[in-house]
């Protein structure tokens, strides 16, 4: 099976309808399809593909990791708290979550291994990141703790 990256899937053709869809099309596809169709909402599949995804976004540093989430319209990152072996980052306007309902839950998972995929890839050692807030579970963005091992 042939890889694909970031420099086969950015050759869009799409005359009639160009680039742009509404978010609605990616909440199917992340809730409605892998959240709910799943096993476990998913969560093994979106640590597997979130993870798979950081390591191919070609990212060589955190600044670039986060100016990446804001182009990509990921959403807007910002680092709440910093040490050598800890990250706390925030995701305003998040993608996924942002103008939902409190359901309780919080369901951003695929972000977080998005990220911890990236850093893996720029620090070379084992990252960990969790979700520990998000617009689902009430709270005002989704933030994310990074831990470096
Ligand atoms: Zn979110």
């Amino acid at each position: 099976m042939k890889k694909l990256g970031m420099a086969e899937i950015a050759k869009i053709n799409r005359p009639k309808l160009g680039r742009q869809v509404p978010l609605e099309v990616f909440r199917m596809l992340r809730l409605v399809g892998i959240r709910g169709g799943l096993p476990m909402g998913g969560k093994s599949i979106t640590a597997t593909v979130g993870r798979e995804i950081g390591k191919n976004l070609g990212c060589n540093s955190l600044e670039e990791l986060l100016q990446l989430l804001q182009t990509y319209r990921i959403g807007i990152p910002s680092i709440l708290e910093r040490s050598d072996n800890h990250l706390l980052i925030a995701l305003d306007d998040c993608l996924v979550c942002k103008g939902m309902d409190n359901i309780g839950e919080k369901v951003c998972d695929l972000e977080g291994a998005i990220i911890e995929g990236a850093l893996t890839a720029i620090i070379g050692k084992t990252v960990r990141v969790t979700e520990i807030k998000c617009n689902c579970n009430g709270d005002e963005a989704c933030v994310y703790e990074v831990r470096i091992y």
